[in-house]
C-alpha cells in the first residue's frame, strides 16, 4: 500500500493572497488527499516499518497502542490491518487507541471501522497525569500482554517520514508544478509554514527543505493559543492552559521530536480558533478546499506573519512562495459545531428560499 498522497495543489491558493493583497505565491500542501485522510498516515507506516525490522511485532500477537488525537491512530488503525511490508504474510496487529474527549467522533468512528479500540480520556488531564491519553496508554502497554506503543512523541521515525516523503514532495512540486512555473516563481520553496502537534511534521519537513534545497528557507510554527510549543516561551505565557478547540496541533509539554529552535524552526506564531475557523471557511468557499480546522490555524498563522517585518517583505515579493502545510480535510469535522456553524451562514440561504418559493 502506498501512503504517499503524489500532488501538492496545482493552483495556488491564489484568491486567498489576492484577498489579502500578497505579491509572493501562496501555496497549499494538501494532506487530506492521503489514504487514511491525513499527513499522520506517513509516520504510521514509518512506525509500523521500523518496528517489525527491529523484531518488535508479533503478527497475530501484538497490541498497538497509542495515544493520539486521532490521525495516527488512523494510519496506524490502517497499516496494522495490511501488509504494509509485503515480505511480512500475516499482520493481524490488534490495535488500541487512547484519544482525550474533545476529538471527533468522525475519528473515533472511523477508529472502530477499521477495528480499532477506542478509549476516550478527559480533555483536562495533563499529559503526565495516570488518566490523560499518554497515562491511559501506558498503562494498558504495562497491563496488555505483548502491548507495544510506538510513541509517535518520541520515535525518530515520525520526524524521518517527514524528512524522506513530505518535504521532498513539496520541493518536487514547486519545482515542477504549472502554477510554480507559470508564474514569476523562485523555484525554491522560501517559507515553509507549519502547525505542531508532535512536532514531527515541521521538524522533518525543515530538514529536508534546509539539508537538500534552501538552507535559507524560513520556517514558521504555528501553535494554538493555550499550548506552550511555541518560542520564544513568553509567547505562550497569556494563554497557557486555556481550552482550545482545534484538534491535533499544540500540547502541554514538548514532545521530543519536535525540534522548536533554529536551525528547525525560526519564527512561532500563536493562533485563534476563531481565526483558524474563519480561514477554513475561506480555503472551502474561496479556493473549493476541504480542510480540516489545523488547516486553519496553518493559513491564519502565515497571514498573521506576513504582517512582521520579515513577512511583510516576502508578502511583497513577486515569485517567492510561501508553502502552508494543509494537514487533513472537513470530513473529519462535521459533526463538530464550529463547523456547522460555518456551513449553515451561508450568505445565499435567503436567496435559495426565494427561488424555491419554500
Ligand atoms: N493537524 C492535525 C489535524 C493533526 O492530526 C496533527 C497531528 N497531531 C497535526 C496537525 C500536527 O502534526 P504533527 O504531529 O506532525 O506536528
Amino acid at each position: 500500500m502506498d501512503f504517499t498522497p503524489r500532488r501538492i495543489l496545482d493552483n495556488a491558493l491564489d484568491a486567498i493572497a489576492a484577498e489579502h493583497g500578497l505579491k509572493c505565491n501562496l501555496l497549499g500542501k494538501l494532506e487530506f488527499v492521503s489514504a487514511g485522510g491525513s499527513v499522520k498516515d506517513r509516520i504510521a507506516k514509518a512506525m509500523v516499518l521500523a518496528a517489525e525490522k527491529e523484531g518488535k511485532l508479533i503478527p497475530g500477537k501484538s497490541v498497538v497502542i497509542e495515544p493520539t488525537s486521532g490521525n495516527t491512530g488512523i494510519g496506524l488503525a490502517m497499516a496494522c490491518a495490511i501488509k504494509v511490508n509485503t515480505s511480512c504474510s500475516d499482520k493481524g496487529y490488534s490495535v488500541v487507541i487512547t484519544m482525550p474527549k474533545k476529538m471527533s467522533l468522525e475519528k473515533e468512528a472511523l477508529l472502530r471501522a477499521l477495528g480499532a479500540q477506542v478509549i476516550r480520556t478527559p480533555d483536562e488531564e495533563p499529559w503526565d497525569s495516570p488518566r490523560s491519553h499518554i497515562g491511559v496508554a501506558c498503562k494498558l502497554q504495562r497491563e496488555i500482554e505483548h502491548g507495544i506503543i510506538l510513541d509517535q512523541y518520541r520515535n525518530i521515525n515520525n520526524p524521518l517520514a517527514h524528512e524522506y516523503t513530505t518535504g521532498p514532495e513539496i520541493i518536487a512540486s514547486v519545482v515542477s508544478t504549472p502554477s510554480t512555473r507559470t508564474r514569476p516563481s523562485s523555484m525554491k520553496v522560501d517559507v515553509f509554514v507549519a502547525g505542531a502537534g508532535t512536532g514531527g511534521t515541521v521538524t522533518g519537513v525543515s530538514r529536508a527543505l534546509k539539508k537538500t534545497h534552501n538552507a535559507d528557507c524560513i520556517v514558521v510554527g504555528i501553535d494554538p493559543i493555550g499550548s506552550i510549543l511555541a518560542l520564544p516561551n513568553n509567547l505562550n505565557i497569556d494563554g497557557e492552559g486555556k481550552p482550545y478547540v482545534v484538534e491535533g496541533i499544540g500540547y502541554d509539554f514538548i514532545p521530543d521530536v519536535l525540534s522548536r529552535d533554529v536551525p528547525d524552526v525560526n519564527h512561532w506564531v500563536k493562533t485563534s480558533d476563531e481565526d483558524a475557523f474563519k480561514a477554513v471557511q475561506a480555503l472551502m468557499r474561496k479556493e473549493g478546499l476541504l480542510v480540516g480546522g489545523s488547516s486553519g490555524s496553518a493559513l491564519s498563522g502565515a497571514l498573521a506573519w506576513f504582517e512582521t517585518e520579515q513577512g511583510r517583505k516576502v508578502a511583497g515579493t513577486e515569485g517567492l512562495n510561501v508553502v502552508v502545510l494543509l494537514p487533513d480535510g472537513i470530513r473529519n469535522y462535521m459533526s463538530k459545531e464550529w463547523f456547522l456553524k460555518n456551513a449553515f451562514q451561508t450568505e445565499h440561504s435567503d436567496l435559495a428560499t426565494r427561488i424555491s418559493g419554500i
